[in-house]
């Protein structure tokens, strides 16, 4: 098992060569690799390289991946202490991260408020809107839906491509996998239980009467509770903190992607790109696992 960094490139096919990429960040960065076996992936070209450079030169490819990293492309820069990682703990955002929608804006399309709702949601994740606010904003615009909404959107929500490989991947590696969301728990239960996740913290939309109520139960989850559900998670399956994963899309997650070993944005908005190890520009959740050697 390597205990050197791990540069790993993924790109759609007719995309610019991976290899010319990787040489021209290596080189700018001043970094000494070595190609090591590409983890192979349906429909993406993929390379990886050891990296033999003082945490310095990281710092600087980093930076870098997170600048050029394209739509086409995805970069991870894979930290040495979770290669050698017997037992890890993946903590994923959900909207727009585990699943391709943002649950908040189909449950809003029942209202007919959904560009209004849609347009709180994208500033809520650039960081604009105080997050609890924004929620609380948007889910009065969903007051007095039926609660039936709530399993006819469940059934909607899509994973992200490659989703159900990386938990496949982890679980087979005996590793562990939650999913933490500033959207709601009586959405996430029934896909956390269908992906067969280990844990799972969401908000409690009120319901009444058969209608939601417009608010929210109890505590918000927001960017400090999902880094607090990390913290919680990793106690519960005696897992250290460096060996952890997050991935996450929006602004909400910056104190779970901050305290993570091992931080990946899935077309990360820019309050996250400073915290990024790994930016998928190609939305395929199983280069996280090819990255980590898992597959
Ligand atoms: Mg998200």
């Amino acid at each position: 098992m390597s205990t050197l960094p791990r540069l790993s490139l993924f790109a759609a096919p007719g995309s610019s060569a991976v290899d010319r990429r990787a040489a021209d960040w290596l080189s700018a960065c001043g970094i000494d690799a070595r190609p090591v076996q590409a983890p192979a992936l349906e429909g993406l070209q993929g390379g990886s390289w050891e990296l033999d450079a003082p945490e310095s030169a990281l710092s600087a490819l980093r930076a870098l991946l997170q600048e050029e990293t394209t739509e086409d492309l995805s970069a991870l820069l894979t930290p040495a202490a979770m290669l050698g990682s017997r037992r890890t703990l993946v903590v994923t955002d959900v909207d727009s991260t585990l699943i391709q929608e943002e649950v908040i804006e189909l449950l809003a399309a029942h209202a007919g408020r959904e560009a209004e709702v849609a347009a709180v949601t994208e500033r809520a994740m650039r960081g604009e809107l105080d997050f609890a606010a924004s929620l609380h904003h948007r889910v009065q615009a969903l007051k007095g839906l039926p609660v039936r909404v709530i399993a006819e959107v469940a059934e909607q929500v899509t994973p992200m491509p490659g989703a159900l490989d990386l938990i496949a991947a982890a679980h087979a590696n005996g590793h562990r996998v939650g999913a933490v969301s500033g959207g709601f728990i009586q959405v996430l239960e029934p896909l956390a239980q269908a992906l067969g996740l280990d844990h799972a913290q969401a908000n409690e939309l009120g319901v009444r009467d058969g209608v939601l109520t417009g608010t929210v139960e109890g505590p918000v989850v927001d960017r400090a509770a999902k880094a607090a559900a990390l913290r919680r998670w990793c106690a519960a399956d005696d897992i250290k903190a460096t060996h952890t994963v997050a991935l996450g899309d929006g602004a909400n997650d910056l104190d779970l992607l901050t305290i993570a070993g091992y931080a990946v944005g899935v077309r990360p908005k820019p309050a996250l790109r400073n915290a990024c190890d790994g930016v998928l520009g190609v939305r395929r959740l199983d280069t996280v696992s090819a990255a980590l050697g898992w597959s």
